[in-house]
């Protein structure tokens, strides 16, 4: 470490970079370090709750916590900016508006949405990663049904209402459960014209045999049970050609209405990070040791969806789950490595997997401390209380308690605002 005072460069203020400066402000002594933290946007998206904000059970800002909120209470400094290159030689950060020199650098980027390269899925399909994404998904669903409340031909109104979600894992999942709720619990009260039991199509689509292919078997089948009884439809083994503007092709031939298709169908390696001059593995993704140091180097670290962190053979798998248990981890290591002293290997403790289905309903798979599944409304309690427990900042969760208690005891937010 070079600087009187080490420079701590943080990119990426999600999942994994918001809890890492949560515990920095704890590990670090007062003036130990300059620590800075860069983000395109100046909040962190919480987004497992994303598909609400696109189904209206919650207004944006539930989902989004200030950054600069616990950069200022910890002392550091937040700079609001597009990280363009990452120059570990020279060890600075090129960002849209200036070069930002550092002694240690931690990469926290996350990952962008994987269209696979199938013709189509970036012109036609709206996906669900980012927050104008969320707001893009609800406007696509209301005006479709602003159209088809004034379409007097019954089959037209069918074709319009088709919708396809492209992925069968969490998100697909609770994304087509949840519009179908936004349909049958607001939406047919307000479209009187429509026709809810026979018009409006959800289709799910997955390559895999099963739907949510990643997450343990029990919990698969009691997704696929609900969303049955929910009137999903569910093509599995089926895989995805090319997107038009109002339909869908399938590898095997067939062409599905799709007046709305939703990609949900994957993340990979944001562009800067698999640009950048270290060691990656096959999808670009930093390759860090237990340590979290990306390969060779002792002032860069990697984790989270950005990087490539190896447990029993595999690599951890990008979940947000992932990033924030890696986070105290990784602050102690920042810590050590400032300090000359030992850096701790991180060893991963799975937790389990949530899944929500619409209203009142949920799967739970806990791994830890006996492996148990839980469907109906205890997972549901367990889900909505696990989200509760893990948003950031008593402003966020005061918002989801009550938002949560409005949309479920009023209708949900249809008003079609950008
Ligand atoms: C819709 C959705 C639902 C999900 N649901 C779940 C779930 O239920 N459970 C679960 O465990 N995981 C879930 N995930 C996965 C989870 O969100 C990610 O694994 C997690 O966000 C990874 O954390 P991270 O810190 O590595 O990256 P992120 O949280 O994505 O943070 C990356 C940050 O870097 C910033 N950034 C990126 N590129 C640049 C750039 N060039 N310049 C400046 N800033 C940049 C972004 O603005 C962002 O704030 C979901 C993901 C999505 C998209």
């Amino acid at each position: 470490m070079s600087a009187a005072r080490p420079r701590v460069l943080i990119l990426g203020g999600g999942f994994g970079g918001l809890h890492l400066v949560r515990h920095l402000e704890r590990r670090l002594r007062h003036g130990e370090a300059d620590v800075a933290l860069v983000d395109r946007s100046n909040y962190s998206l919480f987004s497992p709750l994303l598909y609400q904000v696109a189904t209206g059970e919650l207004p944006p800002h539930a989902v989004a916590y200030p950054l600069r909120v616990p950069l200022a209470r910890a002392g550091f400094r937040f700079v609001r900016s597009e990280v363009e290159a990452i120059d570990v030689e020279a060890r600075t950060v090129r960002t849209a508006d200036g070069d930002l020199p550092y002694d240690l650098l931690v990469i926290a980027l996350g990952s962008e949405t994987n269209d696979y390269g199938i013709p189509g899925v970036s012109e036609h399909a709206v996906s669900l990663k980012w927050m104008e994404d969320g707001r893009r998904v609800r406007h696509r669903i209301l005006s479709t049904f602003e159209s088809a409340a004034i379409e007097r031909n019954a089959e037209k109104r069918r074709e319009m209402l088709s919708f396809v979600v492209a992925g069968a894992g969490p998100v697909g999942v609770e994304l087509s459960a949840s519009m179908r709720d936004l349909m049958d619990h607001t939406l047919r009260w307000i479209y009187p014209t429509i026709d809810f039991r026979h018009e409006p199509s959800i289709t799910l689509i997955d390559g895999a045999d099963r739907i949510l292919p990643a997450m343990d078997a029990r919990l698969a089948g009691i997704a696929a049970r609900r969303l049955e009884r929910l009137g999903v439809r569910m093509l599995v083994r089926t895989f995805v050609s090319e997107i038009g503007p109002t339909y869908v092709r399938t590898q095997d031939g067939r062409t599905l209405p799709a007046h709305t298709s939703v990609w949900a169908g994957g993340v990979r390696t944001i562009p800067v990070v698999a640009r950048t001059a270290l060691a990656h593995d096959d999808r670009g993704r930093i390759v860090a040791d237990a340590f979290f140091r990306a390969r060779g180097r002792d002032d860069v670290i990697a984790f989270g969806d950005a990087a490539h962190v190896e447990q029993d053979g595999k690599a951890l798998p990008q979940l947000a789950q992932v990033a924030v248990l890696e986070a105290p981890a990784v602050a102690e290591n920042v810590a050590r490595l400032l300090r000359h002293e030992p850096l701790l290997a991180y060893r991963h403790k799975r937790k389990g997997d949530l899944i929500a289905l619409g209203r009142t309903s949920a799967a739970a798979e806990f791994a830890r401390p006996v492996h148990l599944v839980l469907s109906g409304l205890p997972a549901w309690t367990v889900w909505r209380t696990n989200y509760l427990m893990q948003l950031v900042g008593a402003r966020n969760r005061g918002t989801l308690l009550v938002e949560w208690l409005l949309s479920y005891f009023s209708r949900r937010i249809v008003t079609d605002i950008a």
